[in-house]
């Protein structure tokens, strides 16, 4: 449809018809036993999500930052030492989040678009007493995707916390939270969950509650303080309404049908449909002479990807690929920002999504003078949805 311009960025994403229609509808009191009703089944069905059957989950109004802050002052107290597994842009402001409440952070570096060695991380952990691991699913800066699995098996060995930063994964990526041993694991809402932004999502293990219950010296943030927030989950999924905060209560009802939308596909399910998507992303654009921040392909994110301007183009291109429908995001990591773009490819995006986004960048690839054969990136995605 002419005008119509497919929202292909690592969120806000594209939302679905019965989302966006429970947006619109007249709001309700946060007392009212029908919301009641929705709140307490949103909160069921994210334990769902998360796999994490024991898990207590957290819904409140903010962005994905506001779940990064929660996650950060409610297990680790000022002193407490905090090992940050370094992967880009988001791994940085969680540190800086950490500092800022006085945790003693040190970072296992990597080179832009890899991982730190599991090794090395299980070395660092032996060096000292951590608190907490700290670990971004998925970096959106970079598109690469750490082995959760893996690093909470390590952090285990040292009783170390497990804080997963899942803003670019949850309900996107393979996410085990229980089975993993994951303590903390947050999203927002307009990341791969589906839901317009303002809610940000959080899933704490029985472990994290209590570290929380067994802290020494008070939460340093208010809106953020679990002593707040904790009855307030806990009367709504009892079916009663309790006040800290006023609920964003459309988007909550919003996040009700989304979730539902999500537990209908079913996740493993979902987690393979992802991953089929990013495949043929990545066939297409590497059928024309693309390359990925990301070095190598094991640790390429499912939910998104970061890709090199072919040579002779740049940021410029992306106004003409909005124009030809589909709107993507630049660059983000400041070390390579001018030399890369991101495609979103979360949430319910299915086969014409991808074949209508590599159309729109083969036409401004084209018109930019970069020479490929045209329709190449669209056969070669197709072949690869098409493999059973
Ligand atoms: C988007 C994102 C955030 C920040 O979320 P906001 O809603 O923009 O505050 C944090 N971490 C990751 C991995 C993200 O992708």
């Amino acid at each position: 449809m002419i005008g119509k311009r497919l929202l292909m960025i690592p969120g806000p994403i594209e939302f679905t018809p019965e989302v966006l229609a429970e947006m619109a509808k007249p709001t309700l009191s946060h007392t009212d036993p029908q919301f009641i009703e929705e709140f307490g089944q949103a909160l069921e069905k994210m334990r769902k999500v998360w796999l994490a059957p024991n898990g207590q989950p957290f819904i409140i109004a903010g962005s994905g930052t506001l779940a990064m802050e929660i996650a950060a002052v409610n297990i680790t107290e000022p002193g407490d030492n905090v090992l940050i597994l370094h992967t880009g842009y988001f791994s940085e402001r969680m540190a800086d989040i950490f500092k800022l409440h006085g945790a003693n952070v040190d970072i296992v570096q990597s080179t832009v678009g890899d991982l730190p060695q599991i090794d090395e991380v299980r070395k660092k952990l032996a060096s000292k007493k951590y608190k907490t691991l700290s670990i971004t699913h998925v970096d959106t800066s970079t598109g690469v995707r750490a082995d959760v699995k893996a690093l909470a098996a390590a952090a285990q060995e040292t009783d170390t916390l497990v804080v997963v930063d899942g803003v670019c994964a949850v309900a996107g990526e393979e996410l085990r939270m229980e089975e993993w041993g994951v303590d903390i694991a947050f999203t927002a809402s307009q990341k791969a969950i589906g839901v317009p932004p303002g809610l940000a999502l959080l899933v704490a293990s029985k472990k994290a509650i209590e570290a929380f219950k067994s802290r020494k010296s008070p939460v340093g943030a208010y809106y953020c303080d679990w002593q707040y927030w904790l009855p307030v989950m806990e009367a709504y999924e009892g079916r009663k309404s309790a006040y800290f905060g006023t609920p964003a209560v459309n988007l909550v009802r919003a996040l009700n049908i989304s979730l539902g939308q999500i537990l209908d596909e079913g996740m493993e399910a979902r987690f393979a449909r992802h991953a089929r998507n990013a495949a043929a992303f990545r066939a297409g654009l590497s059928a024309i002479g693309l390359g990925f921040v990301p070095m190598r392909k094991e640790i390429m994110a499912n939910t998104l990807s970061a890709v090199y301007y072919p040579e002779g183009t740049d940021a410029s291109i992306l106004p003409l690929i909005a124009k030809n429908g589909a709107m993507l995001a630049g660059g983000l990591l400041p070390a390579i920002k001018t030399k890369y773009f991101r495609i979103g490819h979360m949430g319910m995006s299915d086969a014409s999504e991808i074949l209508a986004t590599l159309g729109a960048i083969e036409q401004s690839l084209s018109s930019a003078g970069y020479s490929f054969e045209p329709g190449a990136s669209l056969s070669a995605a197709q072949a690869a949805l098409m493999q059973p």
